[in-house]
């Protein structure tokens, strides 16, 4: 079957066990149908992955044969900016696969934010995922999480969340009314644009009196007591939707590989599945290059960057020594130390797919920054003035290649994608607070936070209700 021509009609069922899961940790290699869930290796305990039979699959000879997707898009599945690319994560029948039209996403050149992170005029590109259906890249994992949870007759699914997965969750499980949502919070760390999309999609909110971490740890608990099926990015089936991100981009850049990508890093599942992406993609000969792949941390959140780059923790075929780990964990105990930086969606400590995140560093000679949460706004604010804008998170990917352009990492001629994550309405707190001419709301939100200027602000100017004098300020101002 390898390299046949796409079905013309729809999507064509496979033959059952083209897909399966298999343990990330080489040393035990246990394998898992894929019509079976489980938060972790049965054996070992270690992350699972998805695996493909690609000799039994009809993969297209040439990345650009999925252009024709574009002339069937009155097909659900190829309207679908994930399952779109079905032939590279064909783990459900077509019959099973859930969408709501996921994927519509956006590459934008932008000029005004390459000056700001030091690069040629039309080198940087922004990858908008906030153009989701619930405004966050995570909709692209979701809509194959929920697609596996329906192979498995599952009737809830949870997880823990910073926001957007349980934003989400709350959506696909309301849309789709075939499952019931069940998301755990911590306490006082979720924003408001976030929360509001899941107690509006009807969610079954618990909300924790601990942080991310705490919340993680619980729900894993739960959804094995109970029997849930869990959506957190443990899940291997999201990260596979999620490697669509890469091909869309892509895509766009009409199936050139850049020279990097950059990725905000939280729970590494964006990372992991991006790596996964061009192993694969570099396995089945669709691409003949690699691009180098940078994850920036949050300084309040570094986990990755004192792992990778400060102690020397390497995927190390496989067997990434991670005493290192669990050192480091320790000594974050005993100092009682809690993540904190005011991008929420990247505020977590222990990343679930850290093994996976450094393989993609290893497939993609990446490289791990951490950016401080006065870079993450002030190149907030670049994004924002120079296009449509993001969430706090998301702008780490600006601050991150501006800073590797400044250490010469990145030259000013490379060709650099920066992933935009969330959509700019999704915390308008931090936003608001970053404009302001109120000295006290700009301390409470972000002063706290070590942030000390809003260095591109754009403040609004108070006028008393008088035309002379609103007409004054406007002339003085423009
Ligand atoms: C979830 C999220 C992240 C973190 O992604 P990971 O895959 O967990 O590393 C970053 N930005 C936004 C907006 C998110 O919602
Ligand atoms: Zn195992």
């Amino acid at each position: 079957m390898a390299g046949t021509a796409l079905a013309k009609g729809g999507i064509k069922a496979l033959s059952s066990g083209v897909a399966y899961q298999r343990c990330l940790n080489p040393l035990c290699g246990a394998t898992l149908d894929v019509g079976q869930f489980r938060t972790a290796c049965e054996r070992c305990g270690d992350l699972l992955d998805i695996e493909y039979d690609w000799a039994r699959i009809p993969v297209p000879k040439q990345l650009s044969e999925f252009e024709q997707m574009w002339t069937r898009r009155h097909e659900p599945l190829r309207f679908s900016g994930v399952w779109r690319f079905y032939e590279l994560l064909p783990f459900a029948p077509p019959d099973k696969v859930v969408t709501v039209g996921e994927g519509q996403t956006l590459l934008q050149q932008a000029n005004d934010v390459a000056k700001f992170v030091g690069l040629d005029a039309g080198q940087l590109y922004l990858q908008y995922e906030g153009m989701n259906p619930s405004g966050s890249f995570k909709d692209n994992g979701m809509c194959a999480a929920f697609s596996h949870a329906r192979l498995t007759g599952a009737k809830r699914a949870a997880c823990a969340s910073t926001g957007n997965t349980s934003a989400s969750l709350s959506m696909y499980s309301s849309v789709t009314g075939l499952m019931k949502a069940l998301i755990f919070i911590g306490s006082g760390k979720i924003s408001y644009g976030k929360l509001s999309q899941a107690l509006e999609y009807g969610a079954l909110t618990v909300q924790i009196a601990g942080d991310f971490d705490d919340a993680m740890i619980r729900v894993r608990e739960v959804s094995q007591d109970l029997g849930i099926y869990l959506v957190n990015s443990i899940n291997p089936f999201r990260l596979e939707g999620q490697k669509t991100v890469m091909l869309r981009v892509l895509e766009a850049l009409r199936w050139q590989v850049p020279d990097w990508i950059v990725v905000p890093g939280g729970n590494l599942g964006n990372s992991s599945a991006f790596g996964k992406a061009f192993m694969e993609l570099k396995q089945l000969g669709l691409i003949d290059r690699l691009p180098r792949l940078a994850v920036i941390n949050a300084a309040g959140a570094d986990t990755l960057f004192q792992l990778y780059e400060r102690r020397g923790l390497r995927w190390n075929g496989g067997k990434p020594d991670m005493a290192i780990t669990c050192n480091y964990y320790d000594d974050l105990d005993s100092r009682k130390s809690k993540a904190d930086t005011i991008a929420s969606a990247i505020e977590i400590n222990r990343p679930v797919n850290l093994k996976k995140c450094l393989r993609a560093l290893d497939v993609c000679d990446g490289t791990v920054r951490k950016v401080s949460d006065q870079e993450i706004l002030d190149a907030k604010a670049q994004v924002g003035a120079g296009g449509i804008g993001c969430e706090p998170a998301s702008a780490a990917s600006v601050a991150g290649a501006k800073l590797l352009r400044q250490e010469g990492v990145i030259a000013p001629s490379d060709r650099v994608v920066c992933i935009l994550t969330g959509h700019q309405l999704k915390d308008p707190t931090a936003t608001v607070a970053y404009h302001t001419t109120d000295q006290d709301q700009f301390n409470e939100v972000l002063g706290s936070r070590g942030v000390s200027r809003a260095s591109f602000a754009n403040r609004a100017i108070a006028v008393p209700n008088e035309l002379d004098a609103i007409i004054r300020a406007i002339q003085l101002y423009s």
